[in-house]
C-alpha cells in the first residue's frame, strides 16, 4: 500500500494534471521543521522524523509507491481570464487522518508542465514568509493551508538579486481552486465528473441531492463568507486573490503579497503589483463576491439544461452574498465589541467607529486591544466624537446583565499580536543572513496572539513605504 494517497489523480482524467517528479537538489538543509504538525497528520517517518525529512520534503527523493503530480487550472488573474497550473508546486499526494484528507505539497520544487517562464523555484524569504503567516494565521484560528518545513535548497535563485533557493511543504485540505473549476468548464468536457469528485471530498452530504451543483455553490460561498469575515477581523490583507488563489475549501491560501494593515484605512495596499487597489483591505468582500460569480458562471451546465434557468438560480444564490456577508460582518464586529445582545443601533455605531479609525489612523489591532483593557488609544482621549462614542459604546455592552460574556467575546475576537509588518521584514531578513533565532521567537509569540501582553507599537511611517511581492 502506498504510504501517500492520491484521489485527485486515481479519480480524475489526466486532462487535470500532469505527473511530474520534483526536481533534485544537491544539498539540502533544514531551515524549520513544525513537529506538532507533523503529529497531528499522522504522517510516516520519512515525512515527520527532521533527519529523515530533509531528503523528501526537499524533492531530493520521492516515496516508494507515490506519484507526485502538477495540476492544471486556469483563473482570472486581475480580472482577465488565464490558462494556469501549479508552475512550481508538486503535490507529493493526500495524507489521511480519520475522516479527513490533507494535500502534501512541496512549493519550490522545480519546472513542470506549466511553468511557462518561471524557473519552478522559490527564494528562501518568501518560503519562510508564507510559513509564518500561515501559521500565525492558524494560531489566529482562521482557516488556512499550513506549513510543514522550509528546506533550503543550497542552489540559488535569481530574481532582482541572488537568492537562497528554498522549498515549502504546504498542507492544504485540498489545493482546487474557483480556477479548477473554469478550467474544467473551458478546457475539459469532464466538469460533471470534476465537480462529483470535489463534491466527494468536500461536502459529501450534498451527493444525492437533486441540484448538487447550486447546493454547492452556496456551500463555497458560506466557506467564503466565513473566511473573508475573519480576515476583516484582523486585518488581513491577502493581496492577491484571484480565481486561482480562491480555495473551494474556504482555507486561506497562496501567501504572496499579503500583509496585515496596521492604521484602519479601509484603502490600504502594500503589494507592489496592484496599482488600482483591486485587492485593497476594504474590497475584499467585493472581490470574493466576484470570484464567487466566476465559479457559478463555470457550474451552469451542471445546475440546469436550459441555460436561462441555469442563469436565474445562480443568480439568486450569488445575489443573496452582499446580505450573508454583512449579517456574518456585523456579528463579527458586535463580537469585537463585546456586545451580547444584538441591537439595531449596532450597525451604526460599529460604522461611527469605523470612521473615527480611519479620521485618526488608529492601529486597528491596538484599538481593540485597548477597549478590552478599559483604555482610550493616546491618538483617540482628547476626541470629543470619540468619547460621545465611547459612552455610547459603554451602554451597548452593558446592555446585558452579563458583561463577563461581553469580555469572552472580546478577549476571543481580538488578537493582540499579529505578524507586523516591520517585525516580518525585519526576521526575514536575519533568517536569510543565516540567524533563524528572531524568526523563531517572533513565532513563538504569534502561537499564542490572544493572551494578554504588551502590545505592540508599529513604528510611525514604516507601511507608507512597505511593498509586498509576488511569485518571489
Ligand atoms: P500566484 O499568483 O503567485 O499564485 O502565481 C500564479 C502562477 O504563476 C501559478 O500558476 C504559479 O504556479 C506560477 N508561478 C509563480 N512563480 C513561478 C515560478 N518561479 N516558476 C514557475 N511558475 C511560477
Ligand atoms: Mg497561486
Amino acid at each position: 500500500m502506498a504510504i501517500l494517497k492520491n484521489s485527485y489523480r486515481d479519480s480524475l482524467s489526466d486532462k487535470f494534471y500532469s505527473d511530474q517528479l520534483p526536481t533534485p537538489v544537491e544539498n539540502p538543509e533544514t531551515i524549520c521543521f513544525n513537529p506538532e504538525l507533523a503529529e497531528t497528520l499522522e504522517l510516516p517517518k520519512e515525512l515527520s522524523n527532521p533527519e529523515l525529512a530533509i531528503e523528501y520534503l526537499s524533492g531530493k527523493e520521492v516515496l516508494k509507491g507515490t506519484h507526485p503530480i502538477a495540476q492544471a487550472y486556469a483563473g482570472h488573474q486581475f480580472g482577465q481570464f488565464t490558462m494556469l497550473g501549479d508552475g512550481r508546486a508538486i503535490l507529493l499526494g493526500e495524507q489521511v487522518v480519520e475522516d479527513d484528507r490533507f494535500d502534501i505539497q512541496l512549493k519550490g520544487a522545480g519546472v513542470t508542465k506549466y511553468s511557462r517562464r518561471g524557473d519552478g523555484r522559490a527564494t528562501l524569504s518568501s518560503m519562510l514568509r508564507e510559513y509564518l503567516m500561515s501559521e500565525a494565521m492558524f494560531h489566529l484560528g482562521i482557516n488556512t493551508t499550513r506549513s510543514l518545513a522550509v528546506m533550503k535548497t543550497g542552489e540559488p535563485v535569481y530574481r532582482e538579486q541572488v537568492n537562497d533557493g528554498a522549498v515549502l511543504t504546504r498542507i492544504a485540505k485540498s489545493h482546487i481552486r474557483v480556477g479548477s473549476f473554469e478550467y474544467a468548464r473551458y478546457y475539459t468536457d469532464e466538469l460533471e465528473a470534476f465537480t462529483k469528485y470535489v463534491i466527494e471530498r468536500h461536502d459529501a452530504d450534498l451527493l444525492g441531492h437533486e441540484n448538487y451543483a447550486i447546493e454547492f455553490l452556496k456551500s463555497v460561498m458560506n466557506r467564503q463568507i466565513d473566511l473573508i469575515v475573519d480576515w476583516m477581523r484582523v486585518g488581513f490583507i491577502h493581496g492577491v486573490m484571484n480565481t486561482d488563489n480562491m480555495s473551494i475549501a474556504g482555507e486561506t491560501i497562496d501567501y504572496g503579497p499579503c500583509a496585515f494593515m496596521n492604521a484602519y484605512q479601509p484603502k490600504t495596499v502594500f503589494s507592489s503589483i496592484d496599482r488600482q487597489g483591486r485587492y485593497a483591505f476594504g474590497n475584499q468582500p467585493h472581490i470574493a463576491h466576484w470570484n464567487l460569480a466566476i465559479l457559478a458562471n463555470s457550474l451552469l451546465p451542471l445546475i440546469h439544461t436550459d441555460e436561462k434557468v441555469a442563469v436565474a438560480q445562480a443568480e439568486e444564490v450569488i445575489q443573496s452574498f452582499p446580505q450573508e456577508y454583512t449579517e456574518k460582518y456585523q456579528h463579527m464586529m458586535r463580537q469585537k465589541l463585546g456586545l451580547v445582545k444584538a441591537e439595531h443601533s449596532d450597525q451604526q455605531l460599529v460604522e461611527d467607529l469605523l470612521n473615527l479609525l480611519e479620521k485618526h489612523k488608529v492601529d486597528y489591532t491596538n484599538f481593540f486591544t485597548s477597549l478590552r483593557f478599559q483604555s482610550i488609544e493616546e491618538k483617540l482621549q482628547s476626541d470629543a466624537e470619540f468619547k460621545a462614542w465611547h459612552s455610547r459604546w459603554r451602554e451597548a455592552f452593558n446592555r446585558t446583565n452579563n458583561q463577563s460574556e461581553g469580555s469572552v467575546l472580546m478577549e476571543q475576537s481580538n488578537p493582540i499580536i499579529i505578524p507586523r509588518n516591520h517585525l516580518v521584514e525585519d526576521v526575514l531578513k536575519r533568517a536569510t543572513e543565516g540567524d533563524m533565532s528572531p524568526f523563531n521567537a517572533l513565532m513563538i509569540k504569534l502561537s499564542n496572539p490572544y493572551k494578554p501582553q504588551e502590545s505592540q507599537l508599529v513604528p510611525s511611517e514604516f507601511d507608507q513605504s512597505y511593498q509586498t511581492f509576488c511569485g518571489t
